[in-house]
């Protein structure tokens, strides 16, 4: 059995009693064990970023650029092995794992522009004799938290701008899949980054709390599940830290009488459905917009999901492969029928799936509701599957209020012809993120992503400027030289540039 073990200091760390199962979810088989980490094994991680991060710091940023640029070209370089791993260990297709892999090489091509980013402000003679400039600097050694669904995106989301700003960064990545995590920080190795300076711990709760609980550790990225990013954004400020804390989701799909319905339904198709709707910006909820709207899409979709392939993460024909554990897949069937026993029709059950000659892989097939309601707890939960749920609403007004007023705000998309709709949609919605026509808005990396209410704790979203605002700490100076004229003039009273 292939053991998974902590990457500390530039090298393989093992340790550890206790350990975890990780699954191949097409098989349904263990193919690996990953090391429980303790708060022993995070101090040897400090320990290391003690040591390094200084000298890094002082690395001038073009350098410390030239080491993503690196990197990227090596990322790309084993595209192929890096996504074969990842979909092995998470269950999604391998094109997707490509996809997963290929958004975060973008957030690590923004890193490639930091010297450009940490240019701070200046202004030349704010008083008489006076410059007032401003500096970006790390915070030192900060943690990533990630959650199992996008194993290299946002690990490289958090590491990329966070190493580039001149901090040491311990990821603790899922103990779900973990390979690429640590393949990750090898390849950062290679392209040049001193030990030290990305280093991966595994492990859960025990390992969570640690670097909760260190005090050398100055700021957590985390995302994953909402409970979870509350306790971890409440437990890391109440020390000081800084905590941007990213939670789960219930996207809505709004599709207004004048959309183009093929359009939205091969969207939907692929937002609900696509990685097993095992994403924080999938799409399972679809809002038509009266009747007439829900009828003529339910048509169209019906047979769209029915065509739907569910295969072994290798199979490049399948649009989406395994739910990520066993009882992941547990779990979605129980809001499956949960969902029937509140009153939802079940048009389509994707429970009782199996394929052929893979009869324990974690499989749950396209599962499509009709008449759901507001009122549900299938709807008002985030079930991480491929469950699409339909709520008809008989007005733009009541299409606008249902995102807005669910309890997660993380992505919301609107299918129409109507600008001015489109227009008041995205001004008026309670949601952090908005997609016209586009299902799922995950913003470009030199924007900034981050979802609202309990999507999203803490103020500073996650990559592009706001990455760079997040990973380092603003300084301020004030300055004047002496010229001779002092004259002590004022010295009690607060200055003032006047
Ligand atoms: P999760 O919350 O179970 O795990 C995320 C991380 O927290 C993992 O590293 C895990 O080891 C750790 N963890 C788990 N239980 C813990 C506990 N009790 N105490 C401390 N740490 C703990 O999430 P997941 O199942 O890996 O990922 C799916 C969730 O992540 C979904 O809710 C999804 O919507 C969300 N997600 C959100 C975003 C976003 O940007 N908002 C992006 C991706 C995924």
């Amino acid at each position: 059995m292939r053991n998974i073990d902590h990457y500390i200091a530039g090298l393989p760390f093992a340790s550890g009693e206790r350990q975890g199962d990780v699954f191949n979810p097409s098989e349904g088989s263990v193919q690996a064990q990953v090391r429980f980490g303790t708060a022993a094994d995070l101090e040897r991680a400090v320990a290391a970023a003690r040591e390094a991060q200084p000298a890094w710091a002082a690395t001038n940023p073009q350098r410390r650029a030239r080491v993503m640029f690196r990197f990227k070209e090596l990322v790309e370089a084993n595209m192929e092995d890096l996504a074969l791993l990842l979909a092995s260990e998470h269950g999604k297709v391998v094109a997707d794992a490509r996809g997963d892999v290929q958004r975060g090489l973008e957030v690590i091509e923004f890193s490639c522009g930091i010297p450009h980013s940490l240019k701070g402000e200046y202004t030349v003679g704010a008083g008489p004799g006076i410059d007032v400039y401003s500096m970006r600097q790390p915070l030192g050694i900060v943690a990533g938290i990630t959650p199992f669904n996008f194993p290299a995106m946002i690990p490289m989301w958090m590491f990329g701008p966070a190493i580039a700003c001149g901090n040491a960064f311990i990821l603790k990545p899922s103990e779900r899949d973990p390979s690429v995590p640590v393949r990750l920080a090898e390849l950062m190795k290679e392209a040049g980054l001193p030990d030290g300076i990305l280093q991966v711990v595994h492990g859960d709760k025990e390992m969570v709390d640690a670097i909760i609980e260190h005090p050398e550790i100055h700021a957590i990225s985390f995302v994953g599940s909402s409970d979870i990013a509350q306790y971890i954004y409440a437990g890391g400020t109440a020390r000081g830290k800084r905590v941007q804390a990213f939670g789960g989701a219930k996207n809505h799909g709004i599709v207004m009488p004048d959309a183009d319905l093929d359009m939205v339904v091969n969207d939907l198709a692929g937002a609900a459905f696509g990685s097993a709707g095992e994403r924080c910006m999938a799409l399972p909820v679809v809002v038509p917009v009266g009747d007439r709207t829900a009828n003529a899409l339910r048509e169209k979709l019906i047979p769209a999901i029915r065509a739907l392939r569910v295969g072994v993460s290798t199979d490049a024909e399948a649009h989406y492969g395994p739910v990520v554990s066993a009882a992941h897949k547990a779990r979605i069937e129980n809001y499956i029928q949960m969902c029937a026993d509140e009153g939802g029709e079940l048009v389509i059950d994707g429970r009782n799936f199996t394929l052929q000659g893979h009869e324990n892989g974690f499989f749950v097939g396209p599962t499509f509701f009709d008449h759901v309601k507001p009122s549900f707890r299938s709807y008002k939960e985030e079930i991480f599957g491929p469950v699409l749920q339909m709520v008809r609403a008989e007005s733009f007004e009541e299409a606008v209020r249902l995102p807005s007023e669910h309890e997660y705000g993380n992505g919301v998309a609107i299918f129409t012809r109507n600008g001015h709709a489109a227009r008041e949609f995205a001004a008026r919605v309670n949601v952090g993120m908005v997609g016209i026509n586009v299902p799922i808005p995950v913003p470009v990396a030199y924007h900034t992503f981050g979802g609202w209410k309990r999507s999203g704790f803490g103020d500073i979203d996650q990559h592009g400027p706001e990455g760079v605002r997040f990973w380092t700490k603003n300084k301020k100076v004030t300055q004047r030289w002496p010229d001779g004229s002092a004259t002590g003039e004022n010295a009690f009273v607060i200055p003032t540039m006047g």
